[in-house]
């Protein structure tokens, strides 16, 4: 069974440097928690508590029931992965992956099952007698992984364990750690600044900046529902701006933002009593209708803009159109095929449910 992971309360300091402000959160066993934000915000730190490197000032830290506080490192059973993988130079692959059984005085018979099984989910059959020096830095880093899995830890941990891999290899590794992780059912605390990856590969992120925790949910939900600008801001692109509320039905918000006069969706009595909100408008939830001058068929929708090209960059998958609306920039993604000459005024369209509503910071 997977152990749950509690931290109550957890306050670390460096000098008079206060690195983690009074962190709490429980994650269910045998899910997988990333560690997001940008660098310096506490994310080792944090993660360096949990595996016991670090002791904290104040606060509890629990796998399952257990209190692990005043439990060393060394028994806490778990096992980093880290993005100088840390591989012994002078062992084979099979030496690095038996390493922590022959520590642990697993049985020979045992130990060899359990590596086999470990050189086979990482993908590294054929190559046990290599060293690491002979290795790409992916298949060190699948060493590394076969490593952490082999002792069967109660908490995996990864720091930023992709790093020093190229674009395209670490989207595969990353779909490989995500499958081990869940064939195994390991809970994992997983560290990076990328959000693409933290995305990509979590059952539930923790958003963290200067040494707390801003927003803690699944990946969906802290796309589309971000509950700050910083959040907003570090995920994903977004138009982030203000919004005077002018006024309000049950269901819908009017607005006066940079970019003009904008209806927004809410759920049913929320932002009771605002007058001011932050606003994001993800460029993938702007539709473009066409040019302005051809007349574009708006059918009596609401929130139609118009903008004017300032340039376009192309991204391969898709194209980002910068417009100037009302004065203020606005980023659009549009499909690769279309493509506005700069300058040219376009109509677009911000659908009242794809702009989301946040409290802004002071009004909270
Ligand atoms: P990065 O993504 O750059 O690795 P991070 O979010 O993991 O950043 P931490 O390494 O946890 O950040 O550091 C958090 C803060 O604590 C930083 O300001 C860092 O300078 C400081 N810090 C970390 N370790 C120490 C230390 N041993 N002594 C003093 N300050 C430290």
């Amino acid at each position: 069974m997977a152990y749950s992971l509690t931290v109550k309360k957890i306050n670390k300091y460096f000098g008079s440097f206060q690195a983690l402000k009074d962190i709490s959160f429980t994650v269910e066993g045998g899910k997988f928690v990333t560690l997001l934000g940008p660098s310096g915000c506490g994310k080792t730190t944090l993660l360096r508590t949990i595996a016991g490197f670090l002791e904290p000032e104040d606060g509890e830290i629990y796998f399952g029931d257990r209190l692990m506080n005043d439990v060393p490192p060394n028994k806490r059973n778990t096992a980093m992965c880290f993005q100088s993988y840390a591989l012994f130079p002078h062992k084979n692959v099979y030496e690095n992956i038996a390493f922590g059984l022959r520590m642990r005085k697993i049985d020979k018979e045992e130990q060899q099952r359990r590596i086999a099984e470990a050189i086979d989910m990482v993908n590294l059959i054929g190559l046990e007698k290599r060293m690491p020096y002979e290795l790409s830095g992916g298949q060190q880093q699948r060493v590394a992984l076969a490593r952490s899995i082999v002792v069967r830890p109660d908490i995996l941990l990864f720091d930023e364990p992709l790093s020093n891999l190229d674009a395209k290899l670490r989207e595969k590794v990353r779909v490989d750690i995500r499958r081990i992780q869940q064939t195994l059912g390991i809970t994992t605390v997983y560290v990076t600044h990328d959000q693409a990856e933290a995305l990509a590969i979590s059952d539930v992120i923790i958003a963290m900046n200067k040494g707390s925790i801003i927003q803690m949910t699944d990946p969906r939900d802290i796309y589309d529902r971000p509950d700050s600008r910083f959040v907003a801001d570090f995920i994903g692109s977004s138009n982030l701006c203000d919004g005077l509320i002018l006024s309000r039905e049950q269901d819908e918000l009017v607005c006066d933002t940079c970019y003009g006069r904008l209806h927004v969706e809410i759920e049913k009595g929320q932002f009771e009593g605002i007058k001011k909100l932050s606003l994001c408008i993800r460029p993938e939830d702007v539709e473009v209708l066409g040019y302005a001058r051809e007349g574009a068929d708006t059918k009596g929708l609401k929130n139609i803009l118009f903008g004017k090209v300032e340039h376009s960059v192309y991204m391969g998958s898709s194209r980002d159109v910068y417009l100037s609306v009302n004065g203020s920039t606005m980023r659009v993604s549009v499909p690769k095929q279309q493509y506005y000459e700069d300058g040219s005024e376009i109509c677009l369209y911000a659908a009242p449910k794809r702009i989301h509503a946040m409290m802004t910071e002071g009004e909270r």
